[in-house]
């Protein structure tokens, strides 16, 4: 593939020209190679991201997560408890 800017050639994985810097598009998406993974999230966070993180796994609201969990906290504290133990085990998604 070639630079659009410059023209320069440039590798098939390339993501900038190291010629002109300009971003090229042909280069693999980066959400390509995502696996998707449980993790807390640092977009969807209140507290710890957990139910943000949750959400995002699921494709889901994060609001409806976190009724869920206060709901089950109504129902007799079951909800605080999973949501300390997904806190600690679940890793963030920050580098
Ligand atoms: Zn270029």
């Amino acid at each position: 593939m070639y630079c659009k800017k410059c023209g320069a050639e440039l590798p098939q994985d390339a993501v900038f020209c190291p010629q002109c810097g300009t971003s090229v598009g042909g280069g693999k998406a980066p959400r390509e190679n995502f696996k998707k993974n449980l993790y807390r999230s640092s977009r969807n966070k209140m507290i710890s991201g957990v139910c943000g993180g949750i959400a995002e796994y699921f494709g889901i609201d994060p609001t409806l997560v976190r009724l869920g969990l206060v709901l089950l906290t109504a129902l007799g504290g079951a909800g605080v408890l999973a949501y300390i133990i997904l806190a600690i085990v679940v890793p963030s998604d920050e580098a």
